[in-house]
């Protein structure tokens, strides 16, 4: 599929007051500012978050607070028992989280085998079930280097399988972030007021994020590049 092809698929969001989308909100800040994106365009938002038995399953945490925060329907599903699949990932197997930048090429061990196939294969099940049209999720351009399912390739292929997977032309996926970089996306944040001390980013799961590891790099390094600064407190104080 052309990227041509896919951009026209994933850029925006239509405004349709009250119509109900299911979000996938993992706790991080990406997914938590689509969500208040979508709820500024009047959609009826519905959260899924899903425990596979990730390291950082501290973000669930975050994501409980921040759907609360939003007043907002929140399923969390707990797949902990799926953990013996995903192999060879520091987040859900015996692996050690890499330091470093997050599109370095050491942090593709941070990849989940098919996560977001299966994330987004119960987010559209959700939304059959609730009634909803739409699925969103939040992948955005700094995912593409390392995270094959974040790829507008991919989108747009899962686009094409969503809307084959029911009665009535199924589930529309969406991705408005999709070409968007994190710095643009905490700008937009800023702007609707998302909790970003709520949020949780880090790979270790620790309490408070180390602020060392790819995904909390790259987030110090958004707020930077957007002029503003992250209120989540570090464990590191040497942070970027
Ligand atoms: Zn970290």
């Amino acid at each position: 599929m052309g990227n041509a092809v896919v951009k026209s698929y994933c850029e925006g969001i239509r405004i349709m007051p009250n119509q109900k989308a299911v979000v996938l909100l993992s706790g991080g800040m990406d997914s938590a500012t689509l969500l208040y994106y979508l709820l500024d365009q009047k959609w009826d938002v519905h959260a899924l978050s899903v425990h596979y038995g990730q390291r950082h399953s501290r973000e669930l945490i975050a994501a409980t607070d921040i759907a609360r925060a939003a007043n907002i329907q929140h399923e969390i599903v707990d797949l902990r028992h799926i953990k013996r699949l995903l192999k060879g990932s520091s987040q859900t197997d015996d692996v050690p989280v890499p330091e470093g930048h997050y599109e370095d090429p050491s942090m593709k061990v941070t990849v989940v085998p098919n996560r977001n196939m299966i994330l987004l294969s119960l987010a559209a099940a959700m939304a059959i079930g609730i009634g909803a049209k739409t699925v969103a999720y939040a992948a955005h351009a700094g995912d593409h280097a390392i995270y094959p399912d974040c790829r507008p390739e991919f989108v747009g292929a899962m686009r094409t399988v969503m809307e084959l997977c029911h009665y009535d032309g199924g589930v529309e996926l969406r991705a408005p972030f999709l070409h968007l970089s994190k710095a643009t996306i905490v700008k937009t944040g800023l702007r609707l007021k998302v909790p970003y001390e709520s949020t949780y980013t880090c790979y270790s799961g620790r309490e408070r994020p180390d602020g060392t590891c790819g995904t909390c790099v790259e987030r110090l390094e958004a707020f930077k590049l957007a002029g503003a600064t992250d209120p989540v407190e570090y464990e590191a104080k040497e942070t970027k």
